[in-house]
């Protein structure tokens, strides 16, 4: 398969490439340059097979030849390998047709750890076959990073630097980091905000010298192969509940609109998927783009649902240059305008195709501490404040309809529970496996927002330039 750039101004790369690549030279988003189609007999035949097979199969296609079989499939054993459930994805049935999809089996406690486990095997076996190693720096706002340093720890070929804003973390976002002692990991706690760890990360892609000679690699959430590994879960749940015969429709917790484009990817492969429904908390950007046309930029403020405290929502160019007809002049003006005036707006037609297949609504703080107690009243489930984001949204949709609905359930209620004891006066506990994680020792160094001294630091310490 080779990819090519929603800006139109990059070279055309294959899928060996797309998984250390972030953004593409033109500052695009790579996005393949046809899409893999299965039909309704191939979709009956997946039905019945396990996570891993299915994943075999949606997966294939994207890669082609860059990895063998064999290698392909070695990577998906050991992605899942640890995870707190067989089925990797459970679904949990909670009401006449309604279901939950447990993201949240992983060792992080969040739906990121099924794309970065996945992504993490694919670029250790793509670095072995050429002989290289490379170096991920990352900013995380708490799920991201700790997702990112689990499935990279103890890697052969890749070190990792996460900097993350100093006591704006959750206490277990942080520990789930800092207590990791793998020798290829490191944790920078810098002295600032989220958006000044993302600009440090930035800073550092941009320096050639630095970039070049330390091979750096990116792996946040408009990664091409972390899109994909999310795309394997729709296809499990819809399988489960019917699919090919029956349609089914999604309810998707969002900020940088990664995971439900991975159920628009699905749909295009053609998956009998009804409506994608685009759930945002109160940082709303998205739902009013979807209403009213216009994408306009407001600021962004904290919620209880932080992991979706968005407003520049990468993936959703994706979702632009496919309805634009792939027209990569169009992105370059709506992108232009976003750098420009912090807004642009989407054509009538171009918007009326999107709302056909999808529909949004943004939950407000109160709403979403409702969801998580009648939730608890109705199922006996404690709930984390992003799927009940999602529930929130499903709530919206018509009842007197059969189409099964499943939401996405994308954190543990005990990576949250603080909002969730509010919500409910109960406190979620932390699974078995990660009961002593209060107890471990810690191992952060701590920055001021100086880029050369953290340059020094990431220079110093990778492995770079020691041979494989
Ligand atoms: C990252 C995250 C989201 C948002 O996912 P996107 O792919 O960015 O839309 C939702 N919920 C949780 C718990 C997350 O960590």
């Amino acid at each position: 398969m080779r990819y090519i750039s929603t800006r139109g101004k990059a070279p055309e790369i294959g899928f060996a490439e797309v998984v250390t690549t972030g953004l593409a030279p033109d500052m695009g988003l790579y996005v393949p340059k046809d899409w893999p189609r299965f039909s309704e007999p191939q979709l009956s035949q997946l039905s019945g097979k396990s996570y891993q097979d299915i994943a075999f199969s949606v997966l294939q296609p994207f890669i082609g030849d860059d990895l063998s079989s064999g290698e392909l499939k070695g990577c998906i054993e050991r992605a899942y390998a640890n995870f707190g459930h067989e089925a990797v994805a459970p679904l949990v049935q909670i009401g006449s047709r309604a279901w939950l999809l447990e993201l949240f089996h992983g060792p992080t406690l969040a739906f990121k750890d099924v794309a970065m486990r996945l992504l993490s095997q694919l670029m250790d076996t793509i670095n072995k076959r050429t002989a290289r190693r490379v170096t991920i720096i990352g900013a995380t706002s708490g799920d991201t990073g700790s997702a990112a340093i689990d499935a990279f720890r103890g890697s052969a070929t890749v070190d990792i630097f996460i900097l993350y804003p100093h006591g704006r973390i959750s206490e277990i976002q942080r520990r789930q980091m800092t207590s990791v002692a793998d020798s290829n990991v490191y944790t920078l706690a810098v002295e600032g905000t989220f958006d000044d760890c993302q600009a440090l990360v930035k800073a550092m892609f941009a320096d050639c010298h630095f970039n070049e000679t330390l091979n750096l690699a990116g792996v946040n959430s408009i990664n091409w192969a972390r899109i994909i590994a999310q795309s394997v879960y729709y296809f499990t749940s819809a399988l489960a509940l019917g699919a090919p015969t029956r349609a089914v429709s999604y309810c998707v917790p969002t900020g940088n609109f990664g995971n439900i484009f991975a159920g628009y990817v699905a749909k295009c492969m053609g998956l009998p998927i009804r409506d994608l429904l685009v759930a945002t908390n109160s940082n709303n950007i998205l739902d009013r783009a979807l209403q009213s046309g216009e994408y306009k930029i407001r600021g962004v403020h904290h919620t209880i649902s932080p992991s979706m405290d968005i407003e520049i929502s990468s993936n959703f160019e994706r979702l632009l240059f496919e309805y634009y007809g792939r027209d990569p002049e169009k992105i370059l003006s709506c992108m232009g305008g976003l750098r420009d005036h912090g807004s642009f707006s989407i054509d009538h037609e171009v918007l009326c195709s999107i709302r056909k297949e999808f529909a949004s609504h943004a939950a407000t703080e109160a709403e979403t501490r409702a969801v998580i107690q009648l939730m608890l009243e109705k199922t006996g489930l404690l709930i984390d404040p992003h799927t009940a984001v999602g529930l929130a949204a499903a709530a919206t949709l018509p009842s007197d309809d059969a189409t099964p609905i499943i939401t996405l359930a994308t954190a543990h209620p005990a990576k949250f529970p603080d909002a969730v004891e509010d919500a409910t006066g109960a406190r979620p506990s932390l699974p078995e496996r990660l009961a002593d994680l209060l107890g471990r020792p810690e191992r952060v160094v701590t920055f001021s927002r100086n880029l050369s001294d953290i340059q020094k630091y990431i220079a110093q310490n990778s492995r770079i330039k020691v041979s494989l």
